[in-house]
């Protein structure tokens, strides 16, 4: 077996595991590969181990392996902060987005989502530490800005993500993931969107975020290694 076979294995142990511990079905986790500073042919790899979803960070990176890699029936997520003059590439050549953090950007890419392709999946990221420094909306700004991308027509409003602050402190990691799924709760209750998506866990905290009802983990180092060169 490869590396990444083997690593792909131990990380569906732990999602299994932490499924099993909350009495959810591991069926309802998807797991999203975090590919970015990997090479094409780490994904074709991970695909032949039996992966599908690929989530990346940085455009020019994501589209110069989709061209690589277009022989594979992959489904690409763009998980990266989103400049307003890269929409158009990234409504092009993704078929989820989960760092949606404003209007504009939304609006952007529901215009330039082409008319062959079903809509986008979007995911509104948001800062749930409530550091002035991180990306994200505040939680406040939630139920507006669902409201208005709701309204949009090419894309669709899946559900919520967030990058909660690092910490190895397991009921911090709990809390963090419980206020996005509270969010989600209560945009469903008052808004009645049928958000079905929380888009959350990375490699150090997959197990508090599946405790807490992420439907998608993104995870990177797990399953490919320490990445090659800085990437936040
Ligand atoms: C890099 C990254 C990940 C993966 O992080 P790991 O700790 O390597 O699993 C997940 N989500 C986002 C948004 C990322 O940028």
């Amino acid at each position: 077996m490869s590396t990444i076979a083997i690593n792909i294995a131990k990380v569906g142990v732990r999602i299994r595991e932490a499924a099993q511990a909350s009495a959810r079905q591991s069926a309802t986790i998807g797991l999203l590969a975090v590919s970015k500073t990997k090479p094409a042919a780490a994904v074709r790899d991970a695909y032949a181990a039996g992966l599908s979803d690929f989530g990346e960070n940085y455009l020019q990176e994501a589209l110069d392996k989709q061209q690589l890699l277009n022989d594979l029936p992959l489904v690409w997520h763009f998980i990266g902060p989103i400049q307003s003059n890269k929409t158009k590439p990234i409504a092009e050549h993704f078929s989820w987005v989960h760092s949606v953090d404003r209007l504009k950007i939304a609006q952007r890419l529901s215009a330039q989502r082409p008319s062959d392709l079903p809509p986008l999946n979007i995911c509104l990221q948001v800062n749930v530490s409530g550091e002035a420094s991180k990306s994200g909306c505040a939680a406040e700004e939630l139920p507006a800005l669902a409201q208005a991308v709701t309204q949009l027509p090419n894309i669709r409003l899946r559900g919520l993500m967030t990058i909660p602050e690092p910490t190895e402190d397991v009921a911090a990691q709990h809390a963090a993931f419980a206020r996005l799924r509270n969010l989600q709760d209560g945009l469903n209750a008052e808004l009645n969107l049928g958000l079905d998506t929380l888009s959350m866990g990375m490699s150090h905290d997959l197990e508090a975020a599946i405790a807490e009802g992420a439907t998608w983990v993104r995870i990177g180092t797990a399953l490919f290694g320490a990445r090659d060169y800085p990437s936040t």
